[in-house]
């Protein structure tokens, strides 16, 4: 075969890619490296042991994995520090030091594919300078190949298509004998829709490589211009749940593809309001492992990269991790075992009494609501607010029904002590009001400053303060945690938007099953706002939000429902949770600092599996202490589940 030629632009080594390759063992042909070619052979078994039984073919996955990690992962000086130092602020970063064996990363440089974006009038180099700019911005090393580079002998390590529409019979071959041999291929936009003389192939490449149905072209009218990230999957654990990155689709020429069916998907084409229901076909990323071969699909072209590039970077970072192997860790959103946690609130305000009729609807399916009360008017209903205080959570929804936002200081603070003033003797633990939800969801960062002055714990707010779906810092408030101001960002769909769109019963039910549906996708939070004035008996709102409830009771899917409070106080404590991981897949270290005054809840470590439902062996690395317990989340992710812990230092080894 041709030597791929080594790409000259090789900066100095920062990312991960860097952390690999700085070895000088890389500049040596690779099959002279003993651990290299054990791992290849490796490879070759796990392919003839297929047909056998998944408990053979699980030994052969661990014993490849070990002989590629054995002794060449060759690690240079700076891979003994940690991706990232942990904030307080930024519980979504992934700290991970493992160091894996080496591979090569091939960035497909198709002369044919050059011809036919020409022919269409466009430039193919501003596609592939996306990545070659990403490569620069992390330092790290690649190989870019051309045409005779990619044969059946290419060794194995991550192939890139970048957007390489046209592909010829061979080269398809080529990439078949790559996979067999344990590569990885990370495929981009309308890969092999054309074949080798250019003529238009459909997407059966795409449809056999990725296990997807593709069904054409998302149109330049269609509303779907944001990729939404989803949550905690091992492709995609850097960004927060539900996060959102603009794609400027009215500047790209190369529309995304309408993708459905993806065994395992990370992310979706959806409006910026993240609506779903409307289309189906809108799946963005999508993984999957076949044989001995990680794949990754995505459904969008390089240029909608430069929109927002950072946001990018650290998808692709996780994307490429992944088809690397690397064992990752992330610390759930949710306390254990949930994967998703639903707010269900009824700002309590006109026609204060009908609130009754949501409590006995709560009750009935044994879920705790927070009902944010206007306390000038809950100063009427004592017996109400007693009623409702007995099982769910009270909270505040102002004084008087008017907006906070754009108030002077002073009056929003004399506002805020009226309104403490109504309130707390109505309740028999006047400690536990610690929400605020502003009227008319009009707040601003006056009030939030007061709120966290005051010793408040949380607002529920409108969702134009975050990209993501999760609760997070005020901007206003201490950059941590444990003290700060938590804002939970109402993300779902209100009443008041049903009756805005003269929504029938059944249209509400759906919109709320739907809604909550795709924050249990997501991982995020959900809340569901509800108005006293919607909620006499026999209402839409009403009837829709009974067979919600049972529908959520019934779905037993794993997504927590708390009061927003119950909410507040998970998020203070998952912040006294520390870990890190570092070592080789060999021996991995995981150090866990918990802070005081220890965790209360069960807390779930996920582990990215590096193969198809390869789990890892854990012991205490001192002995005597309780381990934690292994649970399979899916083929590619394990939970490791922490329960209550003290304060102090653990430390455990894990291996494959
Ligand atoms: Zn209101």
């Amino acid at each position: 075969m041709t030597q791929p030629k080594m790409n000259t632009a090789i900066h100095k080594s920062r990312g991960i890619f860097a952390r690999l390759r700085n070895s000088p063992l890389f500049f040596m042909p690779l099959l002279l490296v003993g651990g290299f070619a054990l791992a290849s052979l490796a490879y070759t078994l796990i392919m003839e042991s297929d047909a056998g039984s998944n408990h053979g073919r699980q030994r052969w996955v661990a014993s490849a994995y070990q002989n590629m990690n054995a002794g060449n992962a060759a690690p240079s000086a700076a891979s003994s520090n940690p991706l990232n130092i942990w904030k307080p602020d930024n519980p979504h970063q992934v700290i991970s030091a493992v160091k894996v064996a080496s591979s090569n990363t091939y960035l497909f440089n198709s002369k044919k594919t050059r011809e036919y974006f020409s022919s269409t009038g466009s430039n193919y180099d501003l596609s592939l300078d996306q990545w070659h700019y990403y490569f620069q911005a992390r330092g790290a090393k690649y190989l870019d190949i051309h045409d005779a580079d990619l044969t059946p002998t290419l060794k194995p390590g991550i192939l890139i298509l970048p957007s390489t529409v046209v592909l010829s019979s061979k080269e398809r071959s080529a990439i078949q004998a790559f996979e067999k041999r344990g590569g990885s291929v990370l495929a981009t936009w309308a890969t092999g829709a054309r074949d080798g003389d250019g003529e238009w192939a459909g997407y059966d490449f795409l449809q056999k490589q990725f296990d997807i149905k593709v069904s054409g072209e998302f149109a330049a009218q269609d509303k779907e211009k944001f990729l939404i990230v989803s949550g905690e999957t091992p492709v995609a654990s850097s960004l927060p749940s539900g996060f959102r990155i603009w794609l400027g689709l009215a500047d790209v020429h190369d529309r995304p593809l309408r993708v459905s069916g993806g065994g395992h998907i990370a992310g979706r084409f959806m409006d910026g309001l993240r609506i779903p229901g409307k289309v189906d076909a809108n799946e963005a990323i999508v993984y999957t492992e076949s044989g001995s071969s990680r794949r990754v699909y995505l459904a969008f072209a390089e240029n909608s990269w430069r929109f927002e590039q950072a946001n990018m970077y650290t998808l692709l970072d996780d994307v490429l991790d992944w088809l690397r192997r690397r064992p990752d860790t992330y610390l759930a959103n949710w306390p254990y075992p949930y994967r998703a946690a639903q707010i269900l609130e009824m700002d309590t305000e006109q026609d204060f009494t009908k609130a009754i009729n949501f409590a006995d609807t709560l009750d009935a399916n044994g879920f705790q609501g927070t009902f944010y009360s206007l306390t000038s008017v809950a100063t009427r209903y004592p017996d109400i607010v007693r009623h409702l205080e007995r099982n769910h959570e009270i909270a505040y929804h102002g004084d008087v029904h008017d907006a906070f936002k754009g108030l002077p200081r002073e009056t929003q603070s004399k506002r805020l002590d009226a309104m403490q003033q109504d309130l707390r003797p109505l309740v028999t633990e006047p400690s536990r009001l610690r929400g605020f939800r502003p009227p008319y969801e009009l707040a601003d960062q006056v009030v939030e400053s007061l709120l966290f002055e005051k010793g408040f714990g949380h607002i529920l707010a409108n969702a134009d303060g975050t990209e993501a779906m999760l609760p997070y810092l005020s901007p206003v408030s201490p950059k941590d945690f444990r003290n700060g101001l938590i804002v939970l960002p109402r993300t779902q769909r209100d009443d008041m938007n049903f009756n805005a769109e003269k929504f029938s019963t059944q249209d509400m039910l759906k919109a709320m099953q739907d809604d909550f549906d795709l924050a249990h996708e997501y991982g995020a939070l959900g809340a569901l706002s509800l108005h006293s004035q919607h909620f006499e008996l026999d209402t839409p709102v009403a009837k829709s939000t009974a067979e919600f409830l049972s529908y959520i009771k019934s779905s037993r899917n794993k997504t927590w429902i708390a009061p927003s409070g119950t909410i507040e106080s998970w998020w203070r404590n998952r912040a006294l949770f520390k870990s890190e991981l570092s070592g080789s897949p060999a021996k991995m270290q995981l150090d866990i600092t918990i802070e005081k005054p220890g965790m209360h809840w069960s807390t779930a470590l996920v582990i990215s599996n590096p193969a198809k439902g390869l789990q890892p062996r854990i012991r205490n690395k001192k002995i005597g202490k309780t381990l934690p317990l292994l649970v399979p989340l899916d083929d590619y992710q394990t939970a490791i589940v922490f329960n209550a812990l003290e304060p102090g230092h653990y430390s455990y080894y894990l291996s494959y």
